[in-house]
């Protein structure tokens, strides 16, 4: 969905000597591994991107012709190259069951009814948007409304906006974002850490037994404008069906003049109320307003397949563990009723990942002496539908979550030429840094930092689903400055691509694209993964990261069994 490179313009560079000779690689790679690199071919990397892209495969949209025909090519590329079946009863498939919900605009009603005084009855889209997270086709709710500020419970911040308030079948009010910080070590400074996302504070009131969230849409706190909100929550939002996390009735934002209206109904004022959140003792306050909704959805159960195979590791006793690669393959599909050209041919995102992957696959399973873990390689769907694909495989991985060292990401690899730099964002978050870095300087690469922390690119692509189990998980991209060229020809190419094809039926495939970017990011990922495959000990998380809890559950998880 996202490529971080597409949206980083970066200004603050440091190069390395640019030099790309795989024997300068670190000393840890077997010859069999800078054997599988130096088979790695951008020309392949070019046909794959090529045929994922061409219109015979309509953009690939999950659940739709395209999107299957995808998965059925990939799986045979995965079979020519004798990499075995890690899918469903043997087969390269895992499939995974979706609901498209459609929020009906005219049969849904929110209306807060406070304890004296007139109800205040929103308008849909207008006002206010809501989806139905258990995909009835009605839903309602007769509730208070509980202010809990951020909504957001960070032990390791010690920061609790709950204070243990019971909220079961509650609807609660709050606030997007984080509390503001200069502090590394408070929700770290400008960064945005999970708890600020929205799709967080949806995630823990569930948890809690809420009955339905209501954020607070103030423009400068969610970065986007209002109709942002409104035009992604006007069409269908897709669920996975067998989802094991709970949902809630009603997934909801209003606008911030309607927050204001609530509060001054309910004896508050939203202003202050919205200073209080910034406090350590913010306590839960129930407005003694009611809400009166009902939700009325369209749903539509549909499926699509996420595509897996596997090279299995040499060593008898690690074998069992694994290293995993992953890179979606859908895009946004055809939409027959927009006039002109109406296929999202998705030839950067993500035919090109598609193409690492299956390079990466090749080079792997092409080789005598194999990496002592196994290693996984996942082409996963409904990435543009929120990650939805990966978010199954994460809860359904072909090697346990625990077993798993590492997940490494491809999304949207620029086929620019050859690349100087490399984004890494989310590694230095994990035990295999120091590794990333030294590979990294092998070929001439530095790493670039993330220069807009506070955007969350982090939890927008595919990694993000195996972080969230645990697994130490990052994509990696290239940066703007490419050989032979200046900074700002590279940040040109980005802008160029972000404003006239990303997302865009434009996004196609075209002969002058030069995949020696991409065959280097897989050269890269190759090295770095077969190295990590090969460590006595699995990989994890510098402590006190946001994830390390999720990594030890499933380790004690492991253990208790
Ligand atoms: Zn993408």
């Amino acid at each position: 969905m996202k490529s971080i490179a597409a949206i980083l313009f970066l200004t603050c560079v440091s190069l390395l000597s640019a030099q790309n000779s795989a024997s300068e690689k670190g000393s840890a790679l077997p010859a069999s591994a800078q054997q599988a690199m130096n088979g790695i071919d951008a020309g392949k990397i070019r046909a794959t991107a090529k045929y994922l892209s061409d219109d015979s495969l309509e953009g690939r949209g999950t659940g739709q012709k395209g999107g299957d025909k995808a998965a059925d090519w990939i799986a045979a590329q995965f079979k020519s190259y004798g990499v075995l079946p890690a899918g469903d009863n043997g087969t390269y498939f895992q499939s995974v069951d979706f609901y498209g919900v459609t929020t009906d605009p005219k049969e849904t009603q929110l209306a807060f009814v406070p304890k004296s005084g007139e109800p205040i009855t929103l308008k849909f889209a207008d006002d206010f948007v809501a989806t139905d997270q258990t995909h009835s086709e009605k839903s309602e709710i007769d509730a208070p409304i509980v202010y809990v500020g951020y909504g957001i419970h960070a032990p390791e911040y010690n920061w609790d906006d709950y204070k243990g308030v019971d909220l079961k079948g509650k609807v609660l009010l709050m606030l997007v974002n984080e509390p503001p910080s200069d502090d590394p070590n408070f929700f770290k400074a400008r960064a945005l850490t999970y708890y600020g996302r929205w799709t967080y504070k949806y995630e823990e009131a569930a948890r809690r037994g809420a009955a339905g969230v209501i954020l607070v849409h103030k423009t400068d706190m969610a970065s986007y404008p209002w109709e942002v909100v409104r035009n992604s929550w006007g069409g269908e939002t897709s669920l996975l069906k067998d989802d094991k996390d709970p949902k809630l009735k009603s997934a909801g934002w209003i606008q911030l003049e309607v927050a204001r209206k609530l509060a001054k109904a309910a004896g508050h004022d939203l202003d202050q109320m919205l200073k209080d959140a910034n406090s350590r003792s913010f306590k839960p306050v129930d407005l003694g307003v009611r809400v009166k909704e009902t939700i009325v959805s369209k749903v539509r159960p549909f499926s699509s397949r996420n595509v897996v195979g596997k090279v299995v590791g040499s060593d008898s006793r690690l074998k069992k563990q694994a290293v995993m690669y992953t890179a979606h393959y859908d895009h946004l599909g055809i939409h027959p009723d927009e006039p002109g050209d109406h296929i999202y041919n998705g030839a950067t995102d993500n035919a090109t990942g598609c193409g690492i992957l299956l390079e990466l696959a090749r080079a792997v399973s092409g080789t005598k002496e194999k990496p002592k873990r196994t290693i996984v390689f996942a082409a996963v769907t409904a990435e543009e539908q929120g990650l939805l694909g990966s978010q199954y495989l994460g809860q359904h991985p072909p090697v346990p979550a625990h077993n798993i060292s590492l997940d490494l990401n491809f999304d949207d690899i620029q086929p620019f030429g050859e690349p100087q730099q490399l984004v890494v964002s989310g590694a230095e978050r994990t035990t295999v840094f120091p590794l990333v870095q030294s590979v990294a300087q092998s070929f001439g690469m530095a790493i670039q930092p993330d220069d807009h922390p506070e955007a969350g690119h982090y939890y927008r692509s595919d990694h993000f689903s195996m972080a969230r189990v645990g697994v130490p998980a990052f994509s990696m991209n290239e940066g703007p400055l490419f050989k032979g060229h200046d900074l700002a020809w590279g940040e040109e190419k980005e802008r160029d691509y972000v404003s006239h094809r990303y997302h865009q039926p434009s996004d196609e495939y075209r002969p002058d694209m030069d995949f020696t970017a991409d065959a280097k990011i897989a050269k890269v990922g190759l090295a770095i993964g077969w190295e990590v495959a090969n460590q006595p000990e699995l990989a994890g998380w510098q402590p006190g990261d946001e994830f390390e809890k999720a990594r030890k559950a499933t380790h004690q998880a492991k253990a208790s069994l």
